[in-house]
């Protein structure tokens, strides 16, 4: 569904990424796990189009990335970062009919889909349709941020240290009721963390990358039980 072939980025003078192939398949959640600085990020976003490669191309659904209208591209796949970027002086429920709304669909559909995701997300509608984004935790906004990705029903989803700001209890709570939903949706997920606690809990795979490149790509089990070099081990003890 999502493939990278040979491919090579740099910024400026720096080589960020080198031949990275990839394949990520239908319905899978995938971690690109990784240091500070080991390009998860700029790999995440070369499947929305937010970076090009210098070379080696990108499929998605089995046609190349520049054979998609990127804005039809991004209707598809929801985007969801560590700041979530809600519009301040919207509501709660604005926020998240925001997209249906662009899209044309009738106020009706749209109440019954906001309330609909609100609800699944664990933000009841009743309780927090009409509060704003500063009312809000850190985690509620997270929250937010992930109904209004979800609410566009994407076939896919990008998501970047989607719970790093929230405490241990609600980040394992979030991780939890998001993995249920992906699941549930047969949602196609990429997820970026340097956590590797995080990483190991979420992955039906995991893509271990370091010094640009991908070190290992295989299950949680393999990648503890199996670790393919001294970096991928160092990285799994946590002395990276
Ligand atoms: P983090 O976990 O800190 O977010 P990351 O693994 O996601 O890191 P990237 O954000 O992909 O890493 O960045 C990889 C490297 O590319 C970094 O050294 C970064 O400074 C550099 N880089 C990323 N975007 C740009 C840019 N727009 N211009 C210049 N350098 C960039």
């Amino acid at each position: 569904m999502i493939s990278f072939q040979n491919i090579e980025k740099s910024f400026d003078q720096q080589l960020v990424l080198k031949k990275i192939n990839l394949e990520i398949q239908e319905g899978e959640l995938m971690v690109l796990l990784g240091a500070s600085g080991s390009g998860k990020t700029t790999m995440l976003r070369m499947i929305n189009g937010l970076e090009r490669p210098n070379s080696g191309s990108i499929e998605i659904s089995n046609r190349n990335i520049d054979q998609h209208n990127l804005l039809d591209l991004r209707k598809e796949i929801g985007y969801v970062i560590q700041k979530v970027g809600l519009f301040p002086h919207y509501s709660v429920y604005d926020n998240v009919a925001t997209i249906l709304r662009l899209k044309g669909e009738s106020e009706e559909s749209i109440q019954q889909k906001v309330h609909h995701w609100l609800d699944k997300i664990g933000m009841s509608a009743s309780l927090y349709s009409h509060k704003f984004p500063s009312e809000l935790s850190g985690g509620e906004a997270q929250r937010i941020g992930l109904a209004r990705a979800l609410v566009a029903q994407p076939k896919m989803i990008l998501l970047d240290e989607p719970f790093s700001a929230l405490d241990p209890i609600s980040r394992v709570k979030i991780r939890n009721e998001f993995r249920k939903i992906q699941r549930e949706e047969r949602l196609t997920a990429v997820m970026v963390t340097h956590d590797v606690l995080e990483a190991v809990s979420m992955a039906d795979r995991i893509c271990l990358l370091a010094n640009g490149e991908i070190q290992q790509v295989g299950t949680a089990q393999e990648i503890i039980f199996y670790p393919k070099n001294e970096l991928v081990k160092k990285f799994v003890k946590g002395d990276q």
